[in-house]
């Protein structure tokens, strides 16, 4: 089974104002442009007031997506947004189930799933995020967890073209700590012989692109990406610059 085209993706979270996210976005839609190679799937999650501004700076050079969207379609949700909306203003991706809204908004698997439902009907990329805590990966129930949060979370309809996993282990995000290359390598090796073992029909469990997220920077990205199994990048803070994305990305190639 060939490897799937690896995927880069920046999550900017609640940063940045039009000026600067014109200027990061244009930088990185140049040297894309410029790019003499095959380039892995680049996308950029800003938050949602900068979306539009991203998509008219980016063109179709690379992917934009958001970082959450309402389990419904439409209807009374004040400050929400629906994943039709995300795809009308050019997104293809949406993050769900990050772990900073499972804390902050207690969002649980059920509604996980009921998101990443809403991104497929809206024709949307699913980047269902699952992970452990410290606590669980010290008392040993990191597997069990993530198992627990996959079979929870992931919608009936699940196949490679409309879902990637993100496994982002809570006490990585943010922290400048990343787990050993054998413990990212034991856990995408499981999470990747529950999809197949889920999924065997013209192997859709072996092609859902499965990405590290953690603490990834331009520093460590390219013993990231050789990882066994690691499909590519979900990238918080160092996304936010630039050229150490772009390093990233290069990693990837
Ligand atoms: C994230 O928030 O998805 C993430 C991986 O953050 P960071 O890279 O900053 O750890």
């Amino acid at each position: 089974m060939p490897s799937p085209r690896r995927l880069i993706a920046g999550n900017w979270k609640m940063n940045g104002l039009r000026s600067d996210a014109t200027t990061r976005a244009a930088a990185l839609r140049d040297k894309a442009g410029a790019a003499r190679m095959a380039l892995p799937d680049i996308v950029l999650c800003p938050p949602f007031t900068l979306l539009t501004t991203v998509a008219q700076t980016i063109g179709s050079t690379l992917a934009l997506g958001a970082q959450d969207c309402h389990a419904a379609d439409k209807g009374a949700h004040t400050g929400d947004i629906a994943a039709p909306m995300l795809a009308e203003i050019g997104c293809r991706y949406v993050i769900v189930g990050h772990s900073e809204r499972r804390a902050a908004h207690g969002e649980n698997d059920p509604q996980v799933r009921a998101k990443a439902e809403a991104a497929h009907r809206a024709g949307l990329v699913a980047i269902i995020c699952v992970g452990e805590s410290a606590n669980e990966r010290k008392a040993g129930r990191h597997l069990t967890v993530v198992a627990g949060q996959l079979d929870g979370s992931l919608p009936a309809g699940v196949n490679a073209a409309n879902t990637v996993i993100a496994y982002e282990p809570v006490w990585a995000i943010g922290t400048g700590q990343t787990p050993m290359p054998s413990d990212i390598a034991e856990m995408h090796a499981y999470v990747r012989k529950r999809l197949s073992d889920a999924l065997p029909k013209d192997d859709e469990g072996e092609r859902i692109r499965l990405l590290y997220g953690g603490s990834a920077n331009s520093g460590n990205a390219p013993e990231l990406v050789a990882t066994p199994g690691v499909d590519g990048l979900l990238v918080g803070g160092a996304s936010l610059d630039a050229e150490a994305f772009w390093k990233m990305v290069l990693a990837a190639v």
